[in-house]
């Protein structure tokens, strides 16, 4: 009996919980206003030419829309924050010519052109495709001051940015593999 009244409560707190998360997310996919945000982002071809300016609407969803969409790990990356283990990402050491696009919404984010082996185990770029297509933010997380790298379409977490990076701008955009889809040169 004792049982039984414990795994009722708990079913019962775990329903609460569910719920006022749905409600949170429901709110975050409508937005203040309702209508849908806009952003401008650049077009870019798979060559990492840019193709001009575009308006679109901003991609939101919510939490169980995202999971649907990415695997675990991609979805502990980009919509938690998370940092993929070092040297195991599946872009670390990849060197195709192409466009590395947002696994989230396909915004063009990084051009094979600018990428080089930093050493550190993951995907490093000395520049983005498009400055437009990119959102920075101070992260003060884990005792440190970073900036963040995160697409400015659809807000996934991509990495950091550091300014310990090769010329010609003398940074490293330090990527997660599992925030990034590759779209090879044709
Ligand atoms: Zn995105």
């Amino acid at each position: 009996m004792y049982k039984v009244i414990v795994i009722a409560a708990a079913w019962a707190f775990l329903t609460a919980c569910d719920s006022d998360m749905a409600k949170d997310d429901e709110a975050a996919a409508q937005g203040k206003s309702g209508a849908a945000e806009k952003v401008t982002i650049v077009e870019v071809a798979s060559d990492g030419t840019k193709k001009g300016a575009v308006t679109v609407d901003k991609v939101v969803r919510t939490k169980e829309e995202w999971k649907e969409r990415l695997t675990d790990q991609q979805y502990a990356i980009t919509r938690e924050k998370g940092t993929e283990r070092a040297f195991t990402g599946k872009y670390d050491k990849h060197y195709e010519d192409g466009v590395y696009k947002c696994i989230g919404c396909g915004t063009p984010l990084f051009s094979s052109k600018t990428k080089y082996d930093s050493g550190t185990g993951w995907p490093s770029f000395y520049e983005p495709v498009a400055e437009e297509n990119i959102a920075e933010e101070t992260d003060r997380s884990f005792g440190m001051i970073r900036t963040e790298v995160l697409c400015k379409r659809c807000d996934s977490h991509l990495g950091h940015v550091f300014t310990d990076g090769p010329r010609p701008t003398g940074l490293r955009y330090c990527m997660n593999s599992a925030s990034l889809d590759f779209e090879p040169e044709e």
